[in-house]
């Protein structure tokens, strides 16, 4: 996908805050941070919506969560609590489309959600 936001960030043409890394997933700072802490994590390889997952992407996306999971205590915000969501198409919000799972915390979130 080479006209995807995200994917370019993978091959280095873009440089956001990358606040972790390992062989499918790449992690960084939101450029328009909602919350005190707002983290996008991305697997490497295009997906482009929730939508198009399949049963192979099952362990990829459990790996999403655990590493939100980490980087929640790395950050500091894992005892006080975050939210982590992945917003799908239009109705969902979606404005990139290349699945990312937000991090957010630092402050107590709303529900529901806007
Ligand atoms: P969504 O609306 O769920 O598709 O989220 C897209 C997110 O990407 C938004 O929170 C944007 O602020 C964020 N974003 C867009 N461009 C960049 C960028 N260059 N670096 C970091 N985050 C970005
Ligand atoms: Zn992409």
């Amino acid at each position: 996908m080479t006209d995807c936001l995200f994917c370019k960030m993978v091959k280095g043409e873009i440089k956001p805050d990358v606040v972790y890394e390992d062989e499918q997933l790449l992690a960084f700072r939101d450029l328009n941070p909602q919350a005190p802490v707002h983290i996008l994590l991305i697997p490497k390889r295009h997906i482009s919506t929730l939508n198009d997952l399949s049963e192979s992407d099952d362990a990829l996306l459990g790996s999403m969560l655990r590493v939100a999971a980490q980087l929640a205590a790395s950050e500091g915000i894992a005892e006080d609590g975050y939210r982590t969501l992945l917003n799908c198409n239009a109705h969902g919000g979606q404005t990139v489309f290349h699945i990312h799972l937000h991090l957010l915390g630092g402050r107590a979130m709303n529900w529901p959600p806007g």
